[in-house]
């Protein structure tokens, strides 16, 4: 009998040995992929060590937290993030993305955890003063934003150019190539804090709100993300990260 519960006791050991380790396996490719575009001050974008920083990074990183999965983040143009997610390749885009009924026949969105104003951005001493005036007037955006659908169906195609990030259109309007940028609020500010000569129109273009994107099919991860959104939420987490980058 001693000699049976000897066997009985190595046996378990093995056996325990054997779920541990494959315990870890799982756990050391437990990644949550996010994409997003690395040119969206203060959302997302490279600091000084070329790490993707921001306000959806931190967010993110929390919400991986406490999903005990390990974020990495992908940078991508920002019209790739909604196919990616939707084919798989990534796990979820953040990047200061806009809620929309178009976007929301492809992904599914979580919660909403900001809101963003879209800005009109115009050279200072411009004679366009409000939004009416960009009428005829050449207007750049940053590609596949609502900013450029926007426009395009307020101001008309033929006056719209789209650029690849927000900070490319920036610099057509600063060497004259546009009239006025389109863009969320937020990183217009930042944009005009590093580029002289540049103001944003005291007129509120479009207000929007901005969530998460998860495949369709996840919505084990898309409830996941939103249990942790909620107690981020709740207990200050998310307040605080938006005030560190956006002082009131
Ligand atoms: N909020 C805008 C959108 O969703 C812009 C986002 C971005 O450029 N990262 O279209």
């Amino acid at each position: 009998m001693k000699q049976f519960k000897k066997v009985l006791a190595l046996v378990l050991a093995a056996v325990l040995a054997v779920v541990t380790f494959a315990g870890c396996g799982a756990k050391s490719s437990n990644k949550l992929l996010m994409a997003t575009n690395a040119s969206f001050p203060p959302y997302e974008f490279k600091g000084d060590s070329g790490e993707i920083e921001g306000i959806d990074a931190e967010i993110a990183a929390a919400i991986a937290a406490k999903l005990g999965k390990e974020l990495e983040i992908v940078d991508t143009e920002f019209g790739s993030i909604i196919g990616g997610v939707q084919s798989g390749k990534y796990d979820m885009g953040m990047a200061g993305m806009t809620v929309n009924e178009e976007r929301k026949q492809s992904v599914n969105f979580s919660d909403t955890y900001a809101i963003g104003v879209q800005s009109i951005i115009v050279p200072e001493g411009s004679d366009i003063q409000t939004a009416d005036d960009l009428e005829g007037k050449q207007i750049g955006v940053q590609q596949d934003t609502t900013g450029h659908i926007y426009a395009e169906d307020d101001y008309g195609q033929e006056n719209v150019t789209p650029y690849k990030t927000g900070n490319d259109a920036v610099q057509a309007l600063v060497s004259g190539k546009v009239d006025a940028v389109i863009i969320d609020n937020e990183p217009a500010k930042s944009y005009i804090a590093v580029n002289a000569g540049l103001k944003i129109l005291d007129t509120a273009y479009a207000e929007e709100e901005y969530a998460i994107c998860v495949a369709k099919e996840n919505t084990e991860l898309l409830d996941q993300i939103n249990t942790a959104l909620a107690e981020l939420k709740a207990d200050g987490t998310v307040d605080n990260i938006i005030a560190k980058y956006i002082p009131a």
